[in-house]
């Protein structure tokens, strides 16, 4: 089995590639800005709710007991959509995705396709395999096309362009559509992309689209959008090809009154979204003539196993931790290698790559929670966190000084005595490096910890020493 996500497994590790990212002031302006304004359209939208905590713990436990009878619903998926006149494929990993897709392409002699909503294509490389078979791709979100246009890599599971202000979209227009003129407006940039779209929604006859929902018991398919570029794909063509990964299903139609209260509130800052699409099957006479559904697993089996990490299947893609995420509003979603960014790429990511690459993502993160208040399905991200650091360290993967300092901390913590002689030495060793109550270098390789923060000295008396006197002079 080859499990994929995107590039990841050779991407550089994360601190390198913030290391680079950090120095890119345009780029960091650019991220900063764009979170802002939907944190702040977010935090107005949410507190609208009376009832948000409750809806919150509503998609809470409809995920989990999804994901627990996961071969139940997926298998209630399969039959209603075939009833419905679809066809379900099953994919274990990334090339038999990409070979389902290029098959069903070719068996209709198409040398282009139309894309939209589909994140889970750059998981799997998908664009790269249609190149190599001679099919081109289009991309139709707006977001997506900058990217794509761009020859970038997507930093955003919501906003994948959000790196980009108007004048570098600009910039891309000019040069990728040919044109000779375009004005800096927002406006103008969409009406450039609407005429570029537009003959390719009537001209190109097979389209692939993601899902945000897939519904088990109508074997209907529930993508939500902005800009309506969605609802051409999936209604124009003649082949709707569908691809997603195992853990969107939700058990009932009515589900979707939880998830899109939750979705478009905590993603766009939004009360509803402008366009939510819901399709079954095919109807005659309205719609693609064909319909097949890719249900990809891609490593996500595996994460389902591991009871202490499943609830990272809950994500619904709404990318509300990246954008309340300290670590990744300072180095865009480019540093973390995967198509995945933020906080919950810092946890799919290494999981669906089983542990094999991307070992320093569970550590991007200072583990503030941020990620956690803002989950519209309340996932404990810093407890996963933590959990796949444990993971790190059991496969011997930790850095060497991390492993030495925790062995150093394990015999240390080890008994009271010890504990107690090593805070003596602390208090001796650290006389030279204080200055005004606070440690602000430290010597050799540890001067790292420093060079960023200050240290609060080892306190002249412990808590056992104190309570001790006390009991002493108190006479407890
Ligand atoms: S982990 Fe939660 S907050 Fe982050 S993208 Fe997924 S659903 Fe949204």
């Amino acid at each position: 089995m080859s499990v994929r996500v995107g590039e990841a497994a050779e991407a550089p590790d994360f601190p390198q590639a913030a290391k680079r990212l950090l120095g890119n002031t345009q780029l960091r302006h650019n991220v900063r800005h764009a979170t802002n304004v939907i944190r702040k359209k977010r935090a107005k939208v949410v507190e609208e709710l009376p009832d948000w905590q409750a809806l919150r713990e509503a998609g809470r436990q409809i995920k989990q007991h999804t994901l627990r009878h996961l071969d139940f619903y997926l298998d209630q998926f399969e039959s209603a959509c075939t009833h419905a006149g679809g066809h379900v494929h099953w994919a274990r990993d990334a090339d038999e995705a990409n070979r389902i897709v290029v098959s069903l392409i070719q068996e209709q002699h198409a040398t282009e396709v139309i894309k939209v909503k589909t994140m889970t294509s750059d998981e799997i490389g998908l664009n790269a395999a249609l190149d190599a078979a001679g099919i081109r791709p289009y991309e139709t979100d707006l977001a997506d096309l900058i990217v794509q246009l761009g020859e970038d890599r997507p930093s955003h599971i919501v906003v994948p362009a959000l790196h980009r202000n108007k004048m570098e979209v600009r910039r891309i227009f000019l040069e990728k559509m040919g044109l000779t003129e375009l004005g800096d407006q927002p406006e103008d940039l969409t009406n450039a992309a609407r005429s570029y779209l537009r003959e390719k929604f009537l001209r190109v006859k097979v389209a692939i689209s993601g899902a945000n929902f897939a519904v088990a018991q109508t074997g209907s398919i529930c993508i939500v959008e902005s800009e309506g570029n969605g609802r051409m794909c999936v209604s124009l063509p003649e082949m709707l090809i569908t691809l997603v990964g195992i853990e969107k299903v939700i058990p009932t139609f009515q589900d979707l009154e939880v998830f899109l209260q939750l979705l478009p509130r905590s993603a766009t800052g939004e009360r509803m979204n402008p366009y939510n699409s819901i399709w079954t099957g095919v109807t005659p006479g309205d719609g693609p003539r064909e319909f097949h559904v890719i249900l990809l697993d891609n490593g996500r089996t595996n994460v389902l196993f591991d009871s202490e990490s499943r609830d990272t299947l809950s994500c619904i893609r709404c990318g509300a931790c990246l954008n309340s995420c300290p670590v990744y509003r300072q180095t865009g979603g480019h540093a973390y290698g995967s198509v995945y960014a933020g906080p919950i790429g810092a946890i799919l990511t290494p999981q669906l790559q089983s542990m094999e690459h991307s070992q320093s993502l569970p550590y991007a993160s200072s583990l503030c929670g941020a990620c956690y208040e803002v989950c519209p399905v309340k996932i404990n991200i810093p407890e996963i966190l933590i959990h796949l650091r444990g993971d790190v360290v059991e496969r011997g993967d930790a850095p060497v000084l991390e492993r030495a300092a925790m062995k150093a901390a394990a015999i240390v913590l080890e008994t009271p005595g010890r504990l107690s002689a090593a805070q003596t030495l602390a208090r001796v060793a650290q006389v030279p490096f204080e200055r005004n109550g606070l440690i602000r270098q430290l010597p050799g390789p540890l001067g790292a910890w420093t060079a960023i923060r200050d240290l609060t000295p080892v306190p002249k008396q412990s808590f056992r020493q104190w309570w001790r006197e006390r009991k002493r002079s108190d006479h407890i």
